[in-house]
């Protein structure tokens, strides 16, 4: 069986034997990574707004598609992950739920809910009983209707669903809203109000809080640095002067190494210009128009393997070793996991 979305080659062989193999745990645990089947989503209404990036990269990833992609990307490696479905306007929440609950079963894998949040607290409860889901992933596109960034948090993860996850202890994946990220005062505000009302929630930010580039993560992570409680995953993070802003303020004990599959399937780099990143990437994408010189693209690896490359080397060159690599990799996620899939018993 061969992958849909990449191919090995000899660039990403060698990256891997150099720069991963050596330092990466014996078990990963990748705590961000989308899995879903084509009819979890209808097909997208034509519009005339630019295609996301992430659209033309990679489509809907099975848990078999998964497990084949960790395999080749991580050779000896035993891998396990918190799954989520890729929320859309069109997307079947609770079929995808569902697929994923029924799919890890007897794996060492879980899951989050994707919760549009319209649905009532009893929906969801439902939702968090099945097995292996142990949490939420609310998102502003299953807010009915819109297609945009400004909104409060808890117009898409209502009170009453944080009050049901609180009661629980159940886990939150929070995808900050709004253009400013964390450099906007109404997310820091939110989170912190997240963290005083609802304090049983495990609460983690995706994306480092889309700290793509460094200026948000430099205005935003010295106000969230105090509070040990909020936690971070790493997923679509190539920038290292981002990972050593998160390794300083937040310390290796916060964040927990998550992959955004399958977007990263992507093979490039990156650049960043004040807040803008630029995905440097040798694959055929409508909006790939900065594009370098074919033997420079030529020594291109996968994304992924980029962001993990640039965690790695930001912990050693801040003094940081295996340990931490250890905790980053897999314990920090792993030990709340397994803690959850116990109290998941009593839900
Ligand atoms: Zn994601």
């Amino acid at each position: 069986m061969t992958h849909p979305y990449f191919e090995l080659n000899d660039v990403d062989r060698e990256f891997w034997a150099e720069r991963l193999d050596p330092f990466l745990p014996e078990k990963i645990f990748d705590a961000h990574r989308h899995v879903m089947l084509p009819e979890h989503a209808d097909p997208e209404p034509p519009t005339d707004k630019p295609t996301r990036f992430p659209d033309e990269i990679a489509g809907p990833e099975s848990l078999g598609q998964a497990a084949l992609g960790n395999s080749e990307l991580f050779p000896g490696r035993s891998v396990s992950y918190l799954a989520f479905g890729s929320p859309s306007r069109t997307s079947h929440p609770q079929e995808n739920n569902a697929y994923l609950s029924e799919g890890l079963i007897g794996t060492e894998s879980a899951a989050l809910a994707l919760t549009p949040p319209t649905w009532d607290a009893e929906k969801l409860l439902a939702q968090l009983r099945q097995p292996r889901i142990i949490g939420i992933k609310p998102y502003q596109s299953l807010i009915p209707g819109f297609d945009g960034e400004d909104v409060s948090v808890f117009d898409f993860c209502p009170h009453e669903h944080l009050e049901v996850l609180d009661e629980l202890g159940g886990w939150l994946t929070l995808h900050i809203p709004r253009k400013e990220r964390l450099a906007d005062p109404s997310n820091i505000a939110e989170i912190l109000e997240i963290r005083r009302r609802y304090p049983r929630i495990v609460l983690v930010i995706a994306h480092l809080g889309r700290s793509y580039a460094g200026g948000y993560a430099r205005k935003g992570f010295p106000l969230l640095a105090e509070d040990e409680g909020i936690l971070f995953d790493t997923s679509a993070v190539l920038n290292p002067a981002v990972f050593a802003l998160a390794l300083d303020r937040f310390g290796p004990e916060r964040l927990m190494f998550g992959s955004d599959q399958p977007i990263f399937y992507m093979r490039g780099r990156r650049r960043w210009e004040g807040d803008r990143y630029i995905n440097l990437t040798s694959g055929n994408y409508s909006w790939n128009t900065e594009r370098e010189p074919p033997e420079v693209e030529a020594t291109y690896t996968l994304s992924l393997y980029e962001s993990m490359a640039a965690c790695i080397d930001t912990c050693w060159a801040l003094g940081f070793g295996e340990t931490e690599l250890q905790a980053i990799f897999h314990d920090n996620a792993r030990r709340l996991v397994d803690r959850l899939l116990v109290e998941k018993e009593s839900w």
